[in-house]
């Protein structure tokens, strides 16, 4: 057979691409960063059936090929045999926020307890622990995090990810242009700046365009006295601006009037679910011709209630790879006096025995929206890293079957980060980011928590010391 030094082949068995015996057809010079995984039951993330038995040649940080069946492959390439075990893409966090920890002390404007712990300490301890923080995602089968919206910080942060080995990849919002003034407290880089007219959401987008955003993230909130108008404006020239140079907008939206606002305005993602009430068919079809991206957030809430009633129950998952400190500080509510506490301990009520917002995926997975699972991590009780494998099971609770569960991480997420061409699915070409697991997640969503190996870039991670 003639083939190029360098060059490998796969035999093709009839007409199904896939229907291929993988033959490398001559030695390539240097073969050290080739690697085949083999016989693990693949399950790619475009959606399409799983492939068992599969053959997954790796070269570099890339996947070159994917067959059927190994064929010839010269003695000095290294086949890791996988059979009993499950390959998924690298799954990603398509919503969380880097500026906050998770910990009791990390939302002020939330609950007040800075005269415990101030929060430019809190700030301090989370810069200085992130290269920990992104840590915990890759352990958690994480490769991939969308940071959605914070101070302008957040672009150093993606420069850490991008030059730290032990990190996923991660894409950036800077501040949210917010439709309302959260009392935070004063910082000279806040994570939340609210526009005041058009020309000034323009002026905030503008600011954000320099240090190229991968999203630009709105903060659409409407209260009885806001100015329904006047905020819509508001929201439609921070969403032109920004579309203006090229980048999507990522909406919070959580009503179904401020949603539908929001997506005729031109919002590209919204990145929570509609709350409020069911959706309707001008909702449904707007997101479809649109194809907007919807996510839920399921979890965060739960997790607030469960720190602020003080009946934590951590996953497995969380146990394992939550930030140990950040778990701690939530029993420090036991010490701290309630009336001491100047916003009070907020009561966050329990849900409704079915919640509106599952039936509203429902209704939007079934009208073909495209849906991404994410966390809202780093909100207090939401924890860097395992937090999506919850969110998982409350999108199965909800009626999601498993392997939409992980279409929702992989290929979609990848779709919120404008990364899809790249990373999201085990295909030809893409970046070898995947997630071997020891069980099979199509059962059992829970048993993407069961995780064998996670690979990055064509690269094995090997956890750091623990710290
Ligand atoms: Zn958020």
């Amino acid at each position: 057979m003639m083939a190029k030094t360098n060059m490998w082949k796969i035999s093709l068995a009839g007409l199904l691409v896939l229907s291929t015996v993988l033959v490398l057809a001559q030695v390539p010079q240097g073969t050290g960063n080739l690697l085949v995984l083999q016989g693990a039951t693949l399950i790619d993330g475009t959606g399409r059936p799983i492939l068992r038995d599969s053959v997954i040649l790796i070269e570099g940080d890339r996947i070159r090929e994917i067959a059927r069946r190994l064929g010839s492959v010269p003695k000095t390439v290294p086949i890791i045999d996988l059979k009993g075990k499950w390959i998924i893409p690298g799954l990603i966090d398509a919503h969380v926020h880097f500026d906050q920890s998770g910990g009791l002390y990390t939302r002020p404007d939330i609950i007040d307890l800075q005269k415990w712990r101030p929060y430019e300490q809190e700030l301090q301890w989370i810069r200085n622990r992130l290269p920990f923080t992104l840590e915990r995602y890759l352990a958690s089968g994480i490769t991939g995090v969308v940071d959605a919206g914070g101070p302008m910080w957040n672009f150093t942060t993606r420069d850490l990810a991008a030059r730290t080995k032990n990190a996923p990849r991660v894409a950036v919002a800077g501040p949210l242009i917010s439709t309302y003034d959260p009392m935070v407290p004063d910082t000279p880089d806040p994570a939340v700046i609210k526009a005041n007219s058009p020309e000034h959401a323009r002026d905030l987008v503008q600011a954000q365009l320099i240090r190229k955003p991968d999203l630009v993230k709105i903060w659409f909130i409407r209260r009885a006295q806001d100015d329904f108008v006047a905020q819509t404006a508001i929201i439609k020239a921070a969403i032109e601006e920004s579309h203006k140079g090229g980048v999507r907008v990522a909406a919070h939206a959580t009503e179904l009037e401020t949603a539908k606002a929001a997506v005729a305005a031109g919002a590209d993602i919204l990145v929570h679910s509609v709350t409020d009430r069911l959706v309707d068919n001008e909702f449904l079809n707007m997101l479809r011709t649109r194809d907007v991206l919807y996510m839920t957030t399921f979890a965060v809430v739960d997790n607030y209630r469960e720190v602020f009633s003080r009946q934590v129950n951590l996953t497995d998952v969380e146990k394992q790879f939550g930030d140990p400190e950040v778990i701690a500080s939530w029993s420090d509510l036991d010490k701290i006096p309630a009336d001491e506490i100047p916003t009070g301990i907020p009561r966050v009520p329990p849900p409704p025995s079915r919640r509106v917002e599952y039936e509203n995926l429902m209704l939007l997975e079934s009208a073909g929206v495209r849906i991404v699972g994410a966390t809202d991590a780093g909100n207090i009780g939401t924890l860097h890293g395992p937090a999506l494998h919850r969110e998982f099971e409350l999108m199965a609770e909800a009626g999601i079957r498993p392997a939409d569960i992980i279409v929702s991480a992989t290929k979609n997420a990848a779709a919120v980060m404008g990364r899809d061409k790249d990373i999201g699915t085990i295909e030809k070409g893409k970046f070898a980011d995947l997630v071997i697991l020891n069980a099979d997640p199509h059962a059992d969503i829970r048993n993407a928590r069961k995780i064998y190996k996670v690979m990055k870039a064509g690269q094995f991670y090997e956890p750091s010391a623990p710290r």
